[in-house]
């Protein structure tokens, strides 16, 4: 939400995308967009419809249908949360490939759309940390396959 107002203070972007795909809801960020009666936001938060790996196909086959939802955004957050992952203690939902598909669905749609992309690595709390650190290098791998 930082990234978006300074954004949108400097009148650099008229419309900014807000995908959020950590684990755990983004209700502050709908708390600012209300309290702030933000219109040029569009934000898609995953973590108050999906947590459980039987729902894992259903997510996937749904993030065509949310990067569509950025349709005339001028840029996209993404929030490529690790915490997803189903042996995080606080997540659950998807594999390691899963994750890796998320990623790569996420960079190919918004690619196709021209819509550019900043993502940030969120959310992951496995031990020993590098299992966390290896879902944010797969993040960045799609990142680099898609417009590397
Ligand atoms: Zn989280």
């Amino acid at each position: 939400m930082v990234t978006a107002l300074a954004l949108k203070e400097e009148n650099s972007l008229s419309k900014i995308g807000i995908i959020d795909f950590d684990m755990h809801y983004g209700d502050g960020t709908d708390t600012i967009i209300d309290h702030l009666g933000i219109d040029w936001i569009i934000h898609y938060s995953a973590g108050d419809k999906y947590s459980m790996p039987t729902q894992a196909k259903e997510f996937l086959a749904a993030i065509r249908d949310i990067t569509h939802m950025m349709t005339g955004c001028d840029l996209v957050l993404y929030q490529a949360g690790a915490d997803p992952h189903v042996d995080d203690p606080l997540g659950g939902f998807l594999t390691t490939e899963q994750l890796r598909t998320r990623d790569r669905m996420v960079f190919e749609m918004l690619s196709k759309m021209k819509i550019p992309v900043a993502w940030n690595l969120a959310g992951g709390y496995q031990e020993p940390l590098r299992k966390v650190l290896d879902i944010h290098d797969n993040t960045m791998d799609a990142c680099l396959e898609i417009y590397g």
